[in-house]
C-alpha cells in the first residue's frame, strides 16, 4: 500500500471525495483491517453519525482520525491530501500562500498550522534513522533578518548542523540539527545522535569537532585552507547548504529561529526520499497517521 506510485492524474482520479479520502486513511491506518487501539480486537461496532468505532471486546472508542494530525480537523481530508501531495513532490517546498489559494483554505492561519503539522511529521519520521559511513559534517547560519556577518560567529541566525551520508560519489542521506551555538557540546550532541557510532565524521577540524575524538564515532579532520577548496572536499554538505538556504529565502522568504527545526526536517525528508518520489504521498500520510500533533498554541509559544 505504502509503495503504490501516485502520479498526479492518478491521485487526482483517486481522492475525488472525502469517502475516498477516508477509506485510503483507514486502509493506511489498519491495514490488516480495524484493530482496537486499547486491546487489539479486530471488531467494532461503527457509529455513523459519530465516525466512531466502539470495540467489540472492550467497549474503547476510536475514531479513524483520533491521534492523528486529522482529529477534528474542520478542513476536508481531500484539501489535506491535496496539500500532502503538493508538499512532497515540488522540491523546492511549497508557499503556504500558494496553497491556501488554490486549495481555498479561508485562513492563511489554518493553512499555515497545517503545514507545521504535516512538517513535524516528516521531521518525526527521521528522528529515528542515524547516518552511517562516511558523513561529510559541516555548520552554517540560517535565517536572519539582514544579510550581516558570514562565517562562524555571525550574529542573528540560526545555527545548524548538516551531516551528509556520501558512500561514493553521490549523496544518500542528510540529517540537519539546530544548534544554540557551534560549540563541543553542541557537536557532541548531534553526532551521538544523527551518526551510527561505526559512521566516520569528515570535517574542516575546526576546533568545536575536535569533540568527536573522543566519542565511538571516528573523526576525519581534513585541513580545507580556503573557501574554494572547502567546497572540492566537502561537495555534498555544501550544496545541501546552499539548497536550504535558498528554498527558505525563495519559497519562505525567511523562517524564525523557533520553527526552523521544522523546515529543516521537511527539507531533510524530501532529500532522502529523492528516489521514492511516486510513493511520497503515501509514505507522508503514514507519517501523519503516525506522528504526534502540534497545536497552533504550542506553535505560538
Ligand atoms: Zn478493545
Amino acid at each position: 500500500m505504502q509503495q503504490e506510485n501516485l502520479s498526479l492524474m492518478a491521485f487526482q482520479k483517486k481522492f475525488r471525495t472525502e469517502k475516498a479520502c477516508q477509506k485510503h486513511l483507514f486502509e493506511l491506518r489498519w491495514p490488516q483491517g480495524y484493530r482496537c487501539p486499547r486491546c487489539q480486537h479486530d471488531q467494532a461496532y461503527f457509529h455513523r453519525q459519530r465516525h466512531l468505532y466502539a470495540c467489540k471486546a472492550c467497549g474503547y472508542q476510536t475514531s479513524l482520525t483520533a491521534g492523528t494530525i486529522f482529529h477534528k480537523t474542520r478542513t476536508p481530508l481531500r484539501k489535506w491530501f491535496w496539500m500532502i501531495f503538493l508538499m512532497g513532490r515540488q522540491k523546492s517546498g511549497v508557499s503556504m500562500l500558494f496553497l491556501q489559494r488554490i486549495l481555498e483554505i479561508r485562513t492563511y492561519k489554518t493553512v499555515w498550522v497545517m503545514g507545521h503539522k504535516i512538517r513535524k511529521a516528516m521531521a518525526e519520521r527521521d528522528a529515528d534513522y542515524q547516518l552511517a559511513g562516511l558523513i561529510e559534517v559541516d555548520d552554517t547560519y540560517i535565517g536572519g533578518p539582514k544579510p550581516g556577518k558570514r562565517g562562524r560567529g555571525a550574529g542573528g541566525k540560526s545555527k545548524v548542523v548538516v551531516a551528509v551520508e556520501t558512500p561514493g560519489d553521490k549523496p544518500r542521506f542528510a540529517a540537519m540539527r539546530q544548534v544554540p551555538k557551534v560549540g563541543a557540546a553542541e557537536i557532541a550532541g548531534v553526532v551521538r545522535e544523527c551518526l551510527e557510532e561505526e559512521a566516520i565524521a569528515r570535517t574542516d577540524g575546526w576546533r568545536a569537532y575536535r569533540i568527536i575524538a573522543s566519542l565511538p564515532q571516528r573523526h576525519e579532520p581534513v585541513v580545507t585552507g580556503s573557501g574554494k577548496n572547502a567546497g572540492r572536499l566537502f561537495p555534498w554538505v555544501h550544496t545541501l547548504i546552499a539548497n536550504v538556504k535558498g528554498n527558505i529565502r525563495g519559497v519562505y522568504h525567511g523562517v524564525s529561529d523557533k520553527h526552523l527545526p521544522r523546515y529543516l526536517g521537511e527539507f531533510c525528508y524530501r532529500f532522502n526520499r529523492r528516489f521514492w518520489e511516486p510513493q511520497m504521498f503515501n509514505r507522508m500520510v503514514t507519517a501523519c497517521l503516525n506522528a504526534q500533533t502540534v497545536t497552533f498554541s504550542e506553535l505560538r509559544q
